[in-house]
């Protein structure tokens, strides 16, 4: 296969493409198979001679799409969707082509200097004040490690770089229980220690207590710990939960501590003014992250960190040895310094595509259905005999259960192997409850109603 041949294949492959997408919501969002049964239709080893392309294409088509979960289909609402918008597919495409190795300025101009003016943008389109800068890593998870990772350096004088972390004090994070794995991830992951993510008690809206955060850090002061830093959310992944960042921030500050907002999903609704009193202070902030390849179409993988002062996270994670100068340009901003991996792909052409082939207000409409819609369903839901709303929608968020744990996850199993709608599950208050996440780029009204039908039909 060389060159011609991709030319050739390219066009086949944007053909079956545009094919795939237009039948979506004529096949099950999520298929309804048993583990193993792809992988026995593989050979054991890989061939020894080269093979057609169109027996490999055949195959993909034989194989792949009958068994994959399609995250793109519009009646997807577990989890927080993946969306890739089709402008967002075509930069894709065209960084494909490219294939550049965007670790340095000089390794990449052009995917740097786009990089920077679309943290920009995006800053200005949520509301940020023009002192935020940022960059682009793969996932929040990540993003969060580096927070972390930044908030046990600042903590140790950066002494934790060079000497490791044997003979400091016990170093300590603070988030609420209804903050992401990821941070639980980020604290294993920075040798902090799972003991030392404390939980802060949460008020009757599930954000964070202010209160209670103080009287934790008084309290590990006065034990001799050393607190470096707090981990807020607007949006928890499991019911949307938001920690009053104002307050929260204040109480950080009081002690010195870095302060890192996980707004994943929800940190896209930014862009449109009426949600932003959500993460009201959040200029406060010295990290956020969202990930425009949930809310705003921008494909899969695309998580943004802003920060006002980024020169802490730099003297945590940069290294410049020899072969990565840039002779002449000590100045230059070289985003793998920002980052963990030094390798990092040309992920700013898609979100330029998707802000100018749909514009902000292109966007903007598609939230603000997604959120009015959510309250619909939510409506409707809550009429059916049986139905119980376990939480109120966060922006396009809710949960419900039916009669009891045992009912609630034999009618979601129903649910999914019905396969018009995809629905997940969560815990909530010690109760097994199913979520409703609307978000699918293309999804439209009539998709979003589909989740009450779809119950009615089932229990009936
Ligand atoms: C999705 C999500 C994450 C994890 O995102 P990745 O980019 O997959 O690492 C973290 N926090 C919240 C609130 C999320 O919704």
């Amino acid at each position: 296969m060389n060159h011609d041949d991709l030319a050739h294949w390219s066009k086949i492959a944007a053909d079956w493409a545009r094919d795939y997408h237009a039948g979506l919501r004529d096949v099950p969002v999520r298929p309804n198979i048993k583990p193993g049964s792809i992988a026995s239709q593989l050979p054991a080893k890989a061939p020894d001679a080269p093979e057609d392309m169109s027996t490999i294409f055949a195959d993909f088509e034989r194989l792949v799409p009958s068994n994959t979960t399609h995250w793109q289909h519009p009646r997807f609402f577990a989890y927080f969707p993946a969306n890739a918008s089709p402008a967002s597919m075509l930069a894709e495409q065209l960084a494909n082509a490219i294939a550049g190795q965007a670790m340095l300025w000089q390794t990449a101009p052009a995917a740097n200097e786009i990089e920077a003016v679309m943290i920009g943008w995006l800053a200005n389109a949520m509301g940020l004040p023009d002192t935020f800068t940022g960059t682009i890593h793969d996932s929040a998870t990540t993003t969060t490690l580096s927070a972390v990772l930044t908030m046990r350096e600042r903590a140790l004088d950066w002494a934790g770089l060079t000497d490791g972390l044997s003979g400091q004090p016990r170093l300590r994070i603070y988030a609420s229980a209804q903050t992401h794995s990821s941070v639980d991830k980020a604290v294993r992951v920075a040798g902090i220690g799972q003991n030392n993510l404390v939980k802060i008690p949460t008020t009757s809206d599930y954000g964070m207590d202010p209160a209670a955060l103080d009287a934790a850090i008084r309290a590990d002061i006065a034990a001799g710990h050393l607190p470096a830093g707090v981990v807020l959310c607007t949006g928890g992944t499991s019911i949307g939960a938001c920690d009053p960042i104002d307050a929260c921030i204040k109480v950080a500050k009081a002690h010195n501590l870095f302060v890192h907002v996980d707004a994943a999903w929800a940190g896209s609704a930014m862009i449109c003014e009426e949600f932003r009193p959500l993460w009201e202070g959040i200029e406060g902030a010295d990290s956020i992250v969202f990930n425009p390849h949930k809310w705003l179409g921008v494909q899969f993988d695309c998580a943004i960190q802003f920060m006002p002062d980024p020169s802490e996270q730099i003297r945590t994670l940069g290294l410049r040895p020899a072969y990565l100068n840039t002779q002449g340009q000590d100045e230059i901003v070289n985003y793998n310094e920002w980052t963990v991996p030094l390798g990092r792909r040309f992920r700013a052409l898609k979100i330029w595509f998707t802000l100018r082939a749909y514009g902000l207000d292109g966007l903007r409409e598609r939230i603000r259905n997604h959120v009015a819609w959510s309250l619909e369903a939510r409506d409707a839901i809550a009429l059916i005999p049986g139905c119980l709303l376990t939480t109120s929608p966060r922006l396009s968020l809710f949960t419900f259960s039916y009669i009891d744990d045992v009912e609630t996850a034999a009618l979601l199993e129903r649910i999914n192997a019905d396969g018009r709608i995809y629905l997940t599950q969560t815990t909530h208050d010690e109760r097994f409850v199913i979520r409703v996440q609307v978000g699918q780029f293309d999804c439209t009204r009539d998709d979003v109603m589909m989740i009450p039908t779809v119950i009615r039909d089932l229990i009936a």
